[in-house]
């Protein structure tokens, strides 16, 4: 029997605003899908909460035993300056700005953000497409829409009718808002006068002179509306109806409740069955946003070189500062808790580490309660997972198995009565949800490590560049070689320089 059969997840949907069991479509088999950045700047910490929140559903479900297909994109065209539908393209600015090629800057932030992924030990998703490279999709979805009656054209551009599509579906079904208070909440927008209708929202707009991204369509040379690609490309990779849609708390409206109008514009289905949202990171209960001026990235955190940071933290003390949270409820920053965490985080890690030297267990008569008693703090962890992946609990559970992994250490006889089949059972979980679900890795000795190992190997290959300068190749080959043997590989690299790869 798989694990998720024996703690079945339940999680809290917003579309029905219950917790509800989860059921995927096939069984043993998930598809989520969740809005990536739009690659104009670099991300900060609190975009990272929201891409960490969701590397953890999709590590929490293969630890389980599904089979996942992940889809986070990247925006990369279409997202305005403000949200809406008038302004210029955020990477069009940033490109005028720092004149460079809008390929430019979305390869630059695109990379920024994978080696941010990284640092915090995210794992990369199964498919990351981009908006960019599914044009002819967005095309196909708005001649569909258009031919459904529930979008029109008007000067080269097209938009979404919300009020047809509200009297077949429900527009607001997923922020609970209300057609009528919206249209009274909505002020007369510079612009917007294309549009028969303030809630009406772009499918495609035309291009105006100067606009830098454009693709022939029949409607206009222009480019897509931001919320499109989502359902374009969720539909393209995971179908009609799939299992999971993620994305921060924000992106709820407009984005997320125009995704299911223009999905099920096109097909009459809505997309995911489970939305799930994340909640915001805050700095003294305030949104973390560029715009704020609240905001730092990654590598300020790491350095403390910002005004808000006392001192610098590690990715593991932040990632774990992250996991103390339940992901639905928002998260306020401050030094404070990031060095509670970073205490945390040791005291796990230490337990972690201390199982290599325990005694065996099960070597004294076997008592049936104190084995009882640590079988049911790691199904705990299991069960807080699964309870709308409960990080908070999962830890306090695992703080539980730790104090006794403490105790064995100092102890060894209260080990000598743990049945070994339980003790195995544990530390495979213990093991398993720190490392595979949390993504919690030890790092001082992994990066002091690594560093070290870099830096011996460049001082070897500074040596074998001097032997080869004074043609000493006997030296040189025998560097190389030894090297070779032991499974690192020397490439010259045409400017002269010498990379290493290692098997
Ligand atoms: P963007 O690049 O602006 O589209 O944002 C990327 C992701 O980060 C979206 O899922 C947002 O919901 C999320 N996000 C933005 N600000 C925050 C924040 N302060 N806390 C958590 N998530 C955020
Ligand atoms: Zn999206």
């Amino acid at each position: 029997m798989s694990l998720y059969e024996q703690y079945p997840l339940s999680v809290y949907n917003s579309l029905t605003k219950k917790k509800e069991k989860f059921v995927p479509i096939t069984p043993g088999r998930v598809g989520m899908y969740v809005c990536g950045p739009t690659v104009y700047s670099d991300v900060h910490l609190g975009n990272v909460r929201t891409f960490t929140t969701f590397d953890g559903f999709f590590r929490y479900f293969r630890y389980m035993g599904y089979k996942v297909r992940y889809v986070r994109n990247i925006t990369d065209v279409g997202h305005l300056v403000g949200d809406a539908d008038e302004g210029e393209d955020k990477i069009a600015k940033k490109a005028r700005l720092d004149a460079l090629e809008p390929m430019e800057v979305v390869q630059k932030y695109t990379n920024g953000f994978h080696d941010v992924m990284k640092i915090f030990n995210a794992l990369s998703p199964s498919i990351e497409p981009t908006a960019t490279g599914h044009i002819v999709e967005q095309i196909e979805a708005i001649k569909t829409i258009i031919d459904n009656g529930y979008a029109y054209e008007k000067a080269g551009s097209v938009y979404f009718n919300v009020r047809k599509y509200n009297e077949d579906f429900k527009y607001g079904e997923l922020s609970g808002r209300n057609v009528d208070d919206m249209l009274s909440n909505t002020r007369a927008l510079a612009g917007q006068d294309q549009k028969n209708d303030p809630l009406d929202f772009a499918l495609w707009k035309k291009a105006e002179s100067g606009h830098l991204m454009h693709w022939p369509s029949p409607w206009s040379e222009g480019f897509p509306g931001w919320h499109l690609e989502c359902s374009a490309m969720s539909t393209k990779y995971l179908g009609q109806t799939f299992d999971i849609h993620g994305g921060g708390m924000d992106l709820k409206f407009p984005h997320h409740e125009a995704e299911i109008a223009q999905n099920k514009g096109c097909n009459h289905e809505g997309g995911a069955r489970y939305w799930v949202h994340g909640n915001m990171l805050t700095v003294n209960g305030r949104k973390m946003a560029k715009s704020e001026g609240n905001g730092f990235t990654p590598e300020e955190l790491i350095t403390g070189n910002h005004k808000l940071l006392e001192r610098g933290y590690s990715p593991m003390t932040v990632r774990f500062f992250m996991l103390q949270s339940h992901y639905a409820s928002t998260l306020d920053f401050s030094n404070a808790a990031l060095q509670a965490a970073e205490k945390g985080n040791k005291k796990l890690m230490a337990s972690l580490a201390l199982i290599e030297k325990l005694a065996a267990p099960g070597t004294g008569a076997v008592n049936a309660e104190k084995s009882a008693e640590l079988k049911t703090s790691i199904e705990d962890a299991l069960r807080n997972l699964s309870d709308d992946f409960n990080t908070a609990k999962a830890l306090a559970s695992l703080f539980e198995v730790g104090t006794k992994i403490n105790t064995w250490y100092q102890n060894p006889a209260e080990l000598a009565v743990i049945d070994p089949e339980v003790f195995a059972f544990a530390i495979q979980h213990f093991k398993g949800i720190i490392s595979e679900v949390l993504g919690l890795v030890p790092e001082d000795a992994d990066s002091t490590d690594s560093s070290l190992l870099d830096g011996t190997l460049n001082v070897l290959i500074e040596l074998r560049n001097q032997a080869k300068f004074s043609k000493n190749y006997a030296l040189s080959d025998k560097i190389r070689d030894d090297l070779k043997n032991i499974g690192v590989q020397l490439k010259d690299e045409k400017g002269g320089a010498t990379s290493y790869t290692i098997d």
